[in-house]
């Protein structure tokens, strides 16, 4: 079993230590967190050993009725790998004390590339991390366009991107980010910072992004245009997303037109936290023009589609699975994850 230590119990985390835990190669043996919370006390629920960065902070949590088991230091010691799923910034700190304790780790979305060298989303460079002892799995905005283009590219060849992100203002368990009555240019300059994420997976793609936040908190959507190197009719890019593990097509026949109808599918599916880990392209939104250029929209659960790549990052590391494909099919069957 490989040993998986959780650093940041919070929205990402909680999800990955889930994850895990239903892996049949995988056992939590800790997670952190800074101070008493409602996830604390699930933590405990679910039998999470919970260790704290600031062990001075300990009286607190056990005044809190929340079982501590020690420091963070003494969760490093029993894991082979460490998840970092502190906030954006946070993590780059974290770097010596697993360098000290001769662990694996691996870092989000929001640390910068350079932390771990190796950027990763398992439909593109699985191999690249296999064996690696440092990793940063991309941010949710980045995995959704890495999955997309790389399915593109294998099949006909992608001469070039320009992708909208439209984002969601806040988690729907935060209270400190807005906006509420805004559509916000994040950034106004164009490009974004995204296209050059998705180079640190797919150097060679050819690619602008740009991206605005609205007063949302369920899901991200993407606008694509891709232009294709090869001809492409409408049903072959069809049947090439229905044939991927990690790409799920919104059925025109439902009816969905919309981010709000996706949670309730994902909630009536019985997901867990009404997790959508796939990326939702929708069908009818699918066009070729005529100058094989491919347009889609794509919806993105930013809490929930890291959440398998970390799992696959995990088995890549430790070289528990030879090929991504290996991987992604133990990942997906032990959490019950067919494409929509
Ligand atoms: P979060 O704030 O929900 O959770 C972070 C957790 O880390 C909290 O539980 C906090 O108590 C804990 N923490 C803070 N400082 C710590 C420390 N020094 N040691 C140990 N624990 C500490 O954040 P999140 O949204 O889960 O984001 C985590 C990472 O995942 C970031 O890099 C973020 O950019 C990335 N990410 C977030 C999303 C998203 O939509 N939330 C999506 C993809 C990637």
């Amino acid at each position: 079993m490989i040993k998986v230590a959780i650093n940041g119990y919070g929205t990402i985390g909680k999800r990955v230590a889930d994850a895990v835990a239903a892996q049949p190669d995988m056992e939590i043996v800790g997670v952190s967190k800074t101070r008493p919370s409602g996830e604390a006390y699930i933590a405990n629920k679910r039998g999470y050993p919970l260790y704290i960065a600031d062990i001075t902070k300990k009286a607190a949590f056990e005044e809190a009725g929340i079982a501590v088991a020690g420091d963070v230091e003494g969760m490093l010691r029993q894991c082979d790998v460490v998840i970092d799923a502190t906030p954006g910034g946070v993590g780059k700190a974290n770097k010596a004390l697993y360098e000290l304790y001769n662990v694996k780790a691996i870092w989000q979305g929001g640390e910068k590339h350079e932390i771990a060298g190796i950027s990763f989303n398992s439909s593109c460079n699985y191999q690249d991390a296999f064996g690696a002892d440092f990793v940063r799995v991309v941010s949710c905005n980045t995995t959704g366009l890495c999955r997309i283009i790389k399915l593109a590219d294998e099949a006909y060849g992608v001469k070039s991107v320009f992708a909208t992100m439209v984002r969601r203002g806040s988690d729907p368990g935060g209270i400190k980010t807005g906006p509420v009555d805004a559509i916000v240019l994040n950034p106004v300059s164009i490009p974004s910072h995204h296209g050059p994420d998705v180079n640190t997976v797919l150097p060679s793609v050819d690619i602008v992004t740009t991206a605005m936040i609205v007063p949302t908190t369920f899901m991200h959507m993407h606008v694509i245009r891709m232009e294709l190197a090869q001809e492409a009719t409408r049903e072959g890019v069809l049947d090439l997303i229905r044939n991927h593990p990690r790409i799920g097509i919104v059925k025109g026949a439902t009816g969905i037109t919309s981010t709000a109808e996706l949670r309730e599918l994902a909630a009536d599916m019985g997901r867990p936290r009404g997790d959508l880990w796939e990326s939702c392209v929708f069908e009818d939104s699918v066009a070729v023009g005529k100058n094989n250029e491919l347009y889609l929209f794509q919806a993105i659960h930013q809490e929930a589609d890291v959440v398998v790549e970390n799992i696959d990052a995990i088995r890549a590391m430790m070289k528990a699975a030879d090929t991504a494909e290996e991987s992604v099919r133990m990942t997906n069957e032990a959490l019950g994850l067919k494409a929509i």
